[in-house]
């Protein structure tokens, strides 16, 4: 297991980093990942694609990959973590909320993720990845700048204030072609439901099809305001 660095010294490395490895590519800032934190880093996967994790196990094979099981996914995306756990060179680590659904719904009434998404969220998402993410000083993430206006801003390496860690996102300044192109060069898995009108894949609840010209994430909580699950707020 490798040292722990200090708070202070951890925001200090992801500032500094953040601004040299600005224009690296995304193999090599998964390499300084590997080297600064070892053990104690891990990618973080919605397994919408493999992507990230494909990376991370080449500059660190073994690596783990963190996944949220809500409860409430599409079995297409179960299906696509257990094949990237079967065939990739990582350690696939599956988080559960404290209470499984049915517990939920015997506490809050059924179907909150309609009345109420961001306690949903809350309680299925947020949570569960603070408590996984306590033994880990820095994680890895897929976000992209192109996905959303409100991730325009992304660094490749940035102080997650919140959890007190280096944030890792290594593709940040990739479009959806570079991902297509990374997909077909190395024949990375991807879930099923991207060939199938789901360009974002979040529960099954709370995503729906994308038509022709919709944005991409049009499809996750449509008909509310709501347009994060609050992970990376
Ligand atoms: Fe609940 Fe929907 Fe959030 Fe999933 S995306 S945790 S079902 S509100």
């Amino acid at each position: 297991m490798t040292t722990r660095l200090e708070d202070t010294d951890l925001e200090g490395l992801a500032e500094k980093a953040g601004r040299e490895l600005e224009d690296a590519p995304a193999l090599d800032i998964l390499r300084w990942a590997a080297d600064a934190f070892g053990s104690r880093f891990c990618v973080t996967s919605s397994m919408e694609d493999a992507v990230v994790a494909h990376l991370a196990s080449r500059a660190f094979p073994g690596v783990d990959v963190v996944f949220l099981d809500t409860g409430y996914h599409f079995p297409e995306t179960i299906g696509t973590r257990d094949a990237v756990a079967a065939v990739m060179d990582v350690n696939v680590i599956t988080l559960t909320p404290r209470r499984t659904v049915a517990e939920q719904d015997a506490e809050h009434g059924p179907r909150l993720h309609d009345r109420n998404p961001d306690l949903c969220c809350a309680l299925r998402k947020v949570q569960p990845l603070e408590e996984g993410l306590r033994e880990y000083d820095a994680w890895a993430t897929g976000l992209r700048r192109d996905e959303s206006p409100t991730r325009a801003d992304t660094p490749v390496v940035g102080w997650d204030a919140r959890r007190r860690k280096v944030k890792i996102s290594p593709i940040a300044r990739w479009t959806q072609a570079d991902v297509d192109a990374y997909v077909a060069e190395h024949g990375v898995l991807t879930n099923p439901l991207l060939m199938d009108g789901y360009p974002s894949i979040g529960c099954a609840p709370c995503t729906r099809r994308v038509l022709e010209g919709e944005d991409i994430r049009s499809g996750r909580w449509a008909g509310s305001t709501k347009t994060e699950c609050g992970l990376h707020g």
